[in-house]
């Protein structure tokens, strides 16, 4: 028996046969990504039932030296759980870990294992009368403990923050097969380093997320979804902070759209088409804990409209109206799927220097690849933006050009004080970026702690550093 036969033998007594796949039709949805752009292979996909099983498969993986590549929705964007070209690497799918273990209403959390699907979740405490606030596109196969891998943010950060603020505890398996049992749901605990936020956005290059304790918060009560039409990109920012001064913290999403962006969405997605017609380059999707009919809400628009920062508003009527603008919204990542290669860029600045992004942004690449058509969307309230470019062929499969897109974009974002990775994580698409953009010290510690925590080299190892 080889040792290659030997390790997969072992690895079914630990999961059972049928947990521990090798048959390649069966592993190629699991080694490709979501844009279809990269792809890996694996030597075995293993799915393991409980903690313990993760635990012991890491042992195992530690012993025959055989990398761990951590998997949960495979929705990311950045190659985070993709295994490499080598097909000597395994994938550890968290899927079959999806039990809700606790969920308590009056301690305002529940327990939640790593392989549980972000919409299950929101459901499991809307049961309870109470809400999980995390939501982005991929919610319907997004798991948990990938959310909590990459930092997930999504469209309600504005209010919540990202998937960070949702943590109270986590349980880790480390690299050695060590187990740490940090599911507490404290609110104030100052003993010691707090180890969990190593774990979370390290995107499965320190430990294993196997569950999470996760804040829970009141059912925001009635909501209004309204879609603003602005008379330039650059007033999103004086809309919101306008919004805020009568809301206050009531604002629950704030996402910024581009007309070409919604264009792609009634080309290519069938039943998400906007319920009116309107004029226009720059939209606003807001949606915001008030009344319909509340003063607050009559106030800021009638101020906005007067100031000039609105040119157009739709309210949704009903909920039936508010998922039809919100589907839209979503279907977005997926029409620009359809219409072509894209290059993705997903970037935070200052919200003070957004206008300016955004302008010297547009300018820039004009003049430098005219062809690249941008379809800019996202989350605008956390100085968040999708800032993706629909390009020819021929511009796409030229590398270099590719890659002086994205560092004019990048440059700019750093001149302005931003980040080139605002959501996502950075995976294998952007670790030069992270050299790039984040040297020094900084990158020093992240290496010093990645072989600290794993001095093998094991835990997705040619990922994030
Ligand atoms: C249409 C669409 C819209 C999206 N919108 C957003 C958005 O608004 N905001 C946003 O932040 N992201 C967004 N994403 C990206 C993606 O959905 C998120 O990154 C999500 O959090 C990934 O979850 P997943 O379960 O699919 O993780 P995967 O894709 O399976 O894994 C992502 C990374 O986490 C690691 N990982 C997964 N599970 C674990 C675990 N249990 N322990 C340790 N490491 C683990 C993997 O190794 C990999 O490095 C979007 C993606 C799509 C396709």
């Amino acid at each position: 028996m080889s040792t290659t036969d030997k390790f997969v033998g072992d690895l079914a007594r630990i999961v059972g046969q049928k947990n521990c796949v090798t048959d390649e039709q069966a592993l190629e949805p699991h080694v490709t990504e979501w844009r279809n752009v990269l792809h890996g292979k694996a030597l075995v996909m293993v799915s393991p039932g409980t903690t313990g099983e993760v635990a012991d498969i890491v042992r195992l993986c530690s012993s025959a030296g055989v990398a761990v590549v951590p998997q949960g929705g495979n929705t990311g964007l950045c190659g985070g759980a993709i295994p490499d070209e080598s097909g000597r690497q395994l994938i550890l799918s968290l899927s079959r870990l999806n039990r809700i273990r606790s969920i308590d209403a009056d301690d305002f959390s529940m327990v939640a294992e790593a392989g549980c699907v972000l919409a299950t979740l929101q459901q499991a405490a809307r049961a309870v009368d109470r809400y999980f606030p995390l939501s982005l596109s991929a919610e319907g196969s997004c798991q948990i403990g990938g959310n909590l891998a990459t930092n997930a943010g999504g469209i309600n950060v504005i209010r919540y923050g990202t998937a960070r603020q949702q943590v109270l505890g986590l349980e880790v398996v480390l690299a050695d097969g060590s187990i740490i049992d940090g599911l507490r749901s404290l609110h104030k605990d100052t003993a010691g380093y707090d180890v969990k936020q190593l774990f979370i956005g390290s995107e499965g290059t320190l430990g294993i997320i196997t569950a999470a304790t996760l804040r829970l918060y009141p059912d925001p009560g009635e909501m209004t979804t309204l879609l603003m039409t602005l008379p330039d990109c650059g007033s999103a920012v004086t809309l919101l902070a306008g919004m805020r001064a009568v809301l206050g913290d009531r604002i629950e999403s704030f996402e910024l759209i581009s007309r070409y962006a919604l264009e792609l969405v009634e080309r290519h997605i069938g039943g998400a088409a906007l319920p009116c017609e309107l004029a226009g380059d720059w939209f606003v999707l807001a949606e915001a804990a008030v009344a319909e009919d509340s003063i607050a809400l009559g106030q800021f628009l009638e101020e906005a409209f007067e100031q000039g920062r609105i040119s157009d508003a739709v309210i949704a009527k009903n909920i039936a109206e508010a998922e039809t603008l919100w589907r839209v919204r979503h279907a977005i990542s997926e029409a620009q799927k359809y219409e072509g290669p894209s290059i993705k860029h997903d970037i935070s600045v200052p919200i003070c220097r957004m206008r300016e992004f955004l302008l010297r942004c547009a300018d820039r690449l004009r003049e430098q690849e005219p062809s690249a058509k941008p379809v800019i969307f996202g989350h605008v309230g956390d100085g968040n933006l999708h800032y993706n470019l629909t390009v020819p062929k021929d511009l796409f499969r030229d590398q270099n050009r590719v890659e002086r897109v994205t560092a004019t974009i990048y440059d700019l974002v750093a001149e302005l004080g931003g980040s080139f990775s605002a959501e996502h994580g950075v995976g294998v698409t952007k670790r030069a970026h992270l050299e790039r953009y984040r040297g020094g010290t900084e990158i020093e510690l992240m290496r010093r702690l990645k072989r600290a925590l794993d001095p093998q080299n094991l835990l997705n190892p040619g990922k994030v550093i």
